[in-house]
């Protein structure tokens, strides 16, 4: 993912005049900054001034108009999540693209977190380019090969980080010093990919184009605001805070649950056998997935946290993470 993201900046962030600065958020996912950050130091400016954070103005979301707001004529480029990797708010990408391009701005999406869990309509919402891993709700395994995407408009764009798998088919293997690249989203490719982490992406896309993505992201709504149901009716007085949407339209795949306790309930979860994620300094985030979660398997994980709530089992842990969240 984060290599993808380095050769989208490479190929599409093209400072010019007084137009040299990427605008982020402050709940972007760290190595989406990092990456940010040091294209910004190849282009020889100072991330400090150059990298624009837009600020959330209750730690959990991100205001639409606050991201527009900061669409100034300095900016050159927009990178953003589609769905923020806590809370799990959807952000309005056809809004935020129109905006983007009314200034003259290009943008870009992360869709880590929402891709095979919500439908995209990159191409329709004329989005310039996005990205994203397939080891999350695509179940490709960990490290498994990324995608990205980039609007055919943008065919012909010169790879900012060239190399041989960017060549077109038929030309890879010719041996020319000189690149032809690949006339669509190809060209982007730079080495050959890893084969092995590929083949499970075989099974996988095929599960998901066979199921249909309208129909995942309705089970999807449906058994995560189940969830949430639950966590409100069986766990009323534990102490938890729904932090995702409660709307549809902006929730994605996952539910976060605030927690003062939330690191060691994570690890009295893991030691029942139901494996959260923990985001500091306070989320247990639990995704129920469309395609082989049950609403059986939610109302045992609930009742399993219940009893977690209500003999203090969590207490027997230290209230930090481990090494892996
Ligand atoms: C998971 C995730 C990544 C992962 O990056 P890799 O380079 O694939 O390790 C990047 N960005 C976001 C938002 C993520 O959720």
């Amino acid at each position: 993912t984060t290599v993808n993201l380095h050769q989208l900046v490479a190929t599409f962030y093209k400072p010019e005049g007084k137009r040299t600065k990427i605008l982020a958020d402050e709940l972007n996912f760290p190595s989406d900054i990092y990456a940010l950050q040091s294209q910004l130091r190849i282009h020889g400016y100072d991330p400090d001034s150059h990298l624009i954070r837009v600020k959330s103005r209750d730690g959990r979301f991100l205001d639409e108009d606050d991201i527009i707001e900061a669409m100034t004529d300095e900016v050159a480029l927009v990178v953003l999540p589609t769905v923020l990797y806590r809370s799990g708010q959807i952000l309005d990408m056809e809004r935020l693209t129109r905006a983007a391009h009314k200034r003259g701005i290009l943008i870009g999406f992360d869709g880590c977190h929402s891709i095979g869990a919500i439908p995209h309509s990159f191409s329709d919402w004329g989005v310039d380019f996005a990205y994203w891993c397939n080891y999350k709700h695509l179940n490709g395994g960990p490290g498994a090969v990324a995608g990205l995407y980039v609007n055919s408009k943008h065919f012909g764009a010169k790879p900012g980080l060239a190399g041989w798998f960017g060549s077109r088919k038929d030309k890879q293997f010719d041996m020319e010093h000189i690149l032809t690249p690949a006339e669509n989203a190809g060209a982007y490719q730079i080495g050959t990919p890893h084969v092995l982490s590929l083949a499970p992406l075989l099974g996988s896309l095929e599960m998901f184009a066979e199921a249909g993505i309208q129909n995942i992201r309705e089970k999807s709504l449906r058994i995560n605001q189940y969830l949430m149901d639950l966590i409100q009716h069986e766990l009323g007085d534990a102490g938890f805070k729904i932090g995702s949407p409660t709307e549809d339209v902006k929730r994605g795949g996952h539910v976060s649950l605030e927690h003062k306790e939330a690191a060691r309930i994570c690890k009295a979860l893991k030691e029942k056998g139901i494996i959260p994620d923990f985001r500091a300094p306070n989320i247990v985030r639990l995704a129920p997935v469309a395609l082989y979660t049950s609403y059986t398997d939610v109302w045992n994980a609930v009742q399993v946290l219940k009893e977690i709530m209500v003999n203090k089992s969590y207490e027997k842990f230290s209230n930090e993470r481990g090494v892996v969240a």
